[in-house]
């Protein structure tokens, strides 16, 4: 059974006395203990979906206008602002990108640790501290009863990703959202924050969802991905079936535009254009202006979702597994 089910989500953007939509009708599931990615150039709507099923975008333009979160058998978009508050940090979490922004640079890091295992936890402040330095060890941070007193400026980066890390796992959330949390990070940093993260998650059998715009941290880290454009699930599939069987020209896209260390290339592929932004008005498949593949019917019609393989899902007109 699955721990997290998103179902037809909708996110509009409040602007100018309309909405206008952001994420349109994008469902997944992810069961304890696995990894879901999803990935998309920049604005395509996942940070957005991640926010939503935390309950951060409350109070701000932006806000869900259809559809069902369903997280544990509970319907996350009827609760109360209190009943989120109290599922947030206990049971799911999420690291941000870049953790300065995420760490208060004026306390110590273990007070920031303790104050959230004391907001969630029946713990006195010596309870806290004790577990928080047992957290700093999990997250493998050296000597962790000296550091748990360090600032946050006196951390490397990946040593503050580590404590980011360490505030989400604290209270043995059911489901952690990494939103690009290594690309802030240099490549070997990288793949330590990765491996701690799939270390974590062995031992307590987090589900989670990792945002990325790289599909090479995706294949590297993920069960299944969907990969988003302009707000909607382009193509799905559990990863290996996606990696063998890429069929929509975006994803193809995507991959593409990854440099190869051992080909050597006069000019990295990319996708032309950019993402269209969200007042941008467009018909058809809304990737149609820079789809290789594009034909009269792209510009009018908007493909429907369908089966390409088992578990394997596309919006494309024409695309097919082989096709490629
Ligand atoms: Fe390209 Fe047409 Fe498929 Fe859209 S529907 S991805 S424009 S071929």
């Amino acid at each position: 059974m699955a721990l997290l089910e998103v179902s037809n989500l909708e996110i509009a953007v409040a602007t100018g006395g309309q909405l206008l939509p952001v994420v349109r009708g994008v469902s997944f599931e992810v069961k304890a203990n696995e990894t879901f990615g999803i990935v998309g150039e920049s604005g395509c709507g996942k940070s957005l979906t991640s926010l939503a099923i935390m309950g951060l975008l409350e109070g701000s333009q932006v806000r869900i206008t259809g559809g069902s979160i369903h997280f544990d058998g509970r319907e996350l978009t009827a609760l109360s602002a209190e009943d989120r508050r109290a599922i947030m940090g206990a049971q799911m979490a999420m690291i941000f990108q870049e953790p300065m922004t995420s760490l208060n640079p004026v306390y110590r890091i273990g007070d920031q640790i303790v104050e959230t295992l004391r907001q969630h936890r029946d713990m006195s402040r010596r309870q806290a501290r004790d577990r928080a330095v047992e957290l700093l060890d999990l997250v493998r941070i050296p000597e962790p009863g000296r550091r748990i007193d360090s600032f946050p400026h006196q951390m490397s980066g990946g040593q503050r990703q580590r404590v980011m890390i360490a505030m989400a796992m604290a209270c043995d959330p059911k489901l952690l959202i990494a939103d690009e949390p290594t690309t802030a990070l240099d490549v070997t940093v990288q793949k330590e924050v990765l491996d701690l993260m799939a270390d974590l998650q062995s031992r307590m059998g987090t589900a989670i969802v990792l945002i990325s715009h790289d599909l090479g941290v995706i294949a590297e880290t993920c069960d299944k991905v969907a990969v988003m454009y302009r707000g909607k699930i382009a193509e799905s599939a559990a990863t290996g079936e996606l990696f063998s069987n890429m069929c929509h020209p975006y994803t193809r896209g995507l991959l593409n535009s990854i440099p190869v260390v051992d080909r050597d290339v006069e000019w990295l592929e990319a996708i032309p254009g950019r993402v269209p932004t969200i007042d941008e008005v467009l018909s058809g498949c809304a990737f149609h202006p820079r789809c290789a593949m594009a034909e009269a019917r792209c510009e009018s019609e908007d493909p429907d979702k369908r089966d390409v393989a088992t578990g394997h899902t596309i919006r494309c007109h024409f695309a097919e597994v082989g096709s490629a």
